[in-house]
């Protein structure tokens, strides 16, 4: 067994505090690595605080996940000891069902998704995820980083960037489409350059005075601060997708309203509360509709197109003993814009 170090939460209610616990033994097709970075995400804070009702206890949060490979099983093919690789929310499905088979594997139909951590592999045991200085899973769940991104900044692209990227791919958006990205923080800021990137015209919504000048140079070609009255009359019918990343409650109507006839509005932001829609905000055929991270091709596909346009996440570094005042301000909207653990600080 891989005796690891990391961090855990051992109930809802209990800060993260350091935790020993042990990764499989690296099987024919698995890795072993040595976790470099971690980004935090706001699930990680949803889950460890049992926010949407399924956590599993101790949990070792983390799954934007980059490591160098340590070891290898004798059929492993796609990685050697040395090489750079990158774990997302998954490491593992049925492989068998339509979904996995046409790359959607976070979708298993037979709802086997082995997810990162808070979640049980196939032997039934608990899994542990990046707040941790090791990780073992098996290679077909293991992306490749390419060479000229940063590691630390390329690490939220496992989870904050392809949450963004397949939507806006799925949607199909590009030049000619009005997209709109609620929310300036982790996902949103990926959002917020995906968009840019595929051409759309793109409008950023932010609560926060203080990141407008951000957005701009993120590459929004508007910004929209939704503190002011009546911000939203002047966009009302126009507006082809719009992507959701807001991590507490908020009403959907006033951005419902937006949407131009046929228009979408895509949730990937899971509050704690359901949300309310009214009928009256649908029923001039407008879509409201949500999505899960991305396929393991899919994510390799976006890590290739960030190699490609030199795209990572704006990142703060941060170290397990300041994680209390890194989760503080995720939850007070102030991260510039995703926090990296160095996790060989461990
Ligand atoms: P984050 O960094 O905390 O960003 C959320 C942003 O939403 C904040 O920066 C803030 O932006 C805005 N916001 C927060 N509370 C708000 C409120 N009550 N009303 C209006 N705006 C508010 O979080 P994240 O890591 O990007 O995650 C966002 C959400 O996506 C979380 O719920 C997370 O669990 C979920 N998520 C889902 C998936 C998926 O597969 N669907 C994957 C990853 C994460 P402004 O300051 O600009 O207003
Ligand atoms: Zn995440
Ligand atoms: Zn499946």
């Amino acid at each position: 067994m891989i005796a690891t170090k990391g961090y855990a939460a051992q109930s809802a209610t209990t800060p993260l505090a350091p935790f020993t616990y042990e990764h499989r033994e690296p099987g024919p097709t698995d890795i072993l690595l040595d976790i470099d970075f971690c980004g935090i995400c706001h699930s990680d804070i949803h889950q460890a605080r049992n926010e949407w009702g399924n956590s599993l206890y101790p949990m070792v949060p983390g799954h934007e996940i980059v490591g160098t490979v340590t070891a290898v099983g004798d059929k492993v093919t796609k990685f050697k000891v040395g090489d750079t690789a990158a774990v997302g929310c998954m490491v593992d499905s049925c492989r068998e069902c339509a979904s996995c088979k046409e790359g959607d594997e976070q979708y298993c139909d037979r709802q086997q998704t082995v997810f990162t951590y808070n979640s049980k592999d196939k032997a039934g045991n608990l899994t542990f995820g990046g707040y941790g200085n090791h990780l073992v899973l098996d290679e077909a769940y293991a992306l490749s980083v390419p060479a000229n991104l940063d590691k630390a900044a390329a690490a939220p692209l496992l989870c904050a960037g392809i949450t963004t990227y397949a939507p806006l791919k799925h949607w199909k958006v590009g030049p000619g489409s009005k997209v709109g990205i609620i929310g300036l923080g982790g996902l949103g800021h990926m959002g917020l350059k995906f968009s840019h990137a595929f051409g759309a015209h793109t409008v950023q919504f932010t609560t926060s005075a203080g990141k407008i000048d951000d957005a701009k140079k993120l590459g929004a070609d508007e910004v929209i601060l939704t503190k002011e009255a009546n911000w939203h009359a002047p966009h009302a019918n126009s507006f082809d997708f719009i992507l959701d990343t807001v991590s507490g409650d908020h009403d959907l109507a006033p951005y419902l309203a937006l949407l131009k006839r046929n228009g979408t509005l895509c949730t990937v932001g899971l509050p704690e509360k359901p949300f309310a829609v009214s009928g009256f905000s649908v029923i001039a055929r407008r879509n409201f509709t949500g999505s899960m991270i991305g396929g393991i091709a899919e994510t390799q596909e976006m890590l290739d197109f960030c190699g490609e346009h030199n795209i990572v996440s704006d990142i703060e570094m941060t170290s397990f003993d300041k994680l209390d005042t890194a989760w503080d301000r995720v939850l007070a909207s102030d991260v510039k814009y995703r926090f990296v653990l160095d996790c060989k600080s461990l």
